[in-house]
């Protein structure tokens, strides 16, 4: 792309979503040292959380990371057009009737329940040779996987078994997040009594937040996802991640607003003093969850890397409003911009204020923003 179409490109956006690849794969790296005698994949499933995964993954694939994980199919297809070589799970499994298209585009599926162990079986003895699938086991969640039944039925057919070539064993936390939560040993406990029962398959069963309990909960292939975007993955401390993104959204308009003006829809919120309020180009069709606007919990964009302005009234579809009063009036415009997700809140605070997770945030990031991809500083 040249430098002329991105620029073009970044001022007709109403808002510029930063990608920091440096910091992505620094996240990644840090992953890798906490699970030393683990391989470390990465899971790029909905676009790398709304990052973008075809800039996404490259960028591990050149820090060595080999192995990825989507969620659908058509993921996997499209993530293969950006990475012609590393390995790719599909963690949905095949619907019935696509398996052809797993091996027509090189993506290695995640049999999880019955039908899908039993499809895949049928296709590859069909097709003369061994398929290899990963195969997930259900050691708590009660979401995907094989239940002990129907793991040992697994194991009593030999003529599947060889079919399906098992690569990998897969199992996920439900309480990985809170460190002391006694289901993680009962899950770490349970995977480890399953895999005993195909010896030899590599086992894989920690998220992010499974990598951080530590070394028996790593096994051989770790799945880390929310941290290499920088989301907190654990509720025990500090977001101990660097900071992946910055949201900008530019101002439409700058109004002097007097007490007790109101502010957006509902006017639930009254200007207590005269001051001035710059609505920008961002809202809730954006990703801006509207419960970020929560009175309780005020959140702070940045203006010029140091001011604070506080978002204030509700977000709407395609706006919200900010109080600059603190802003000297000469610093700030129409078209200059106010970082929403920067240095006074990260996606953790605006998460909080929302009342829901980084993970929901990030994946709602849409399609209207002008993505932009940088290694470090520099654009
Ligand atoms: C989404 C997902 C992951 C990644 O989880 P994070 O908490 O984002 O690290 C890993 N494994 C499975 C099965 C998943 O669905």
């Amino acid at each position: 792309m040249s430098l002329p179409t991105l620029s073009a490109a970044s001022a007709r956006a109403g808002a510029v979503l930063t990608i920091d690849l440096a910091a992505l794969v620094g996240n990644w790296l840090k992953m890798k040292s906490l699970a030393p005698a683990a391989e470390t994949g990465a899971v790029v499933k909905a676009d790398a959380y709304g990052l973008g995964a075809a800039r996404v993954a490259p960028a591990l694939a050149e820090a060595g990371c080999k192995t990825f994980f989507v969620a659908h199919l058509d993921e996997g297809i499209a993530l293969r057009g950006a990475l012609p070589q590393g390995r790719i799970f599909v963690l949905h499994g095949p619907n019935p009737g696509t398996e052809a298209d797993f091996v027509g585009h090189g993506l290695i599926p995640v049999l999880n329940a019955p039908h899908q162990v039993a499809g895949w079986a049928a296709f590859a003895k069909a097709s003369g040779k061994p398929h290899p699938a990963a195969v997930q086991v259900d050691t708590g969640m009660t979401r995907l996987g094989l239940n002990p039944t129907q793991f040992e039925a697994l194991r009593a057919d030999a003529d599947t078994l060889k079919a399906i070539a098992p690569c990998l064993l897969v199992s996920h936390f439900a309480c990985a997040d809170t460190p002391a939560h006694p289901m993680s040993r009962q899950q770490i406990a349970r995977f480890a009594e399953y895999a005993q029962g195909l010896p030899g398959v590599a086992r894989s069963l920690s998220a992010s937040s499974g990598i951080l309990l530590g070394l028996d909960a790593q096994f051989d292939l770790t799945r880390p996802g929310i941290a290499l975007y920088g989301g907190n993955p654990t509720n025990a401390a500090e977001n101990p991640m660097a900071p992946v993104v910055t949201l900008s959204a530019k101002i439409l308009q700058i109004h002097h607003a007097a007490a007790p003006q109101t502010v957006g829809y509902g006017a639930t919120h009254a200007l207590p003093a005269p001051t001035r309020v710059a609505t920008v180009s961002l809202g809730y069709a954006d990703g801006l969850l509207r419960g970020i606007s929560n009175p309780e919990k005020p959140v702070f964009g940045t203006v010029l890397g140091t001011y604070k302005a506080r978002m204030i009234g509700r977000i709407s579809m395609d706006l919200a409003a900010f109080d600059i009063g603190e802003v000297p009036e000469n610093l700030i415009a129409p078209g200059d911009s106010i970082d929403v997700i920067g240095k006074y809140a990260g996606i953790d605070a605006l998460t909080e204020a929302a009342g829901t997770i980084s993970y929901e945030l990030l994946t709602r990031l849409g399609p209207r923003l002008f993505r932009v991809y940088t290694n470090g500083s520099a654009p």
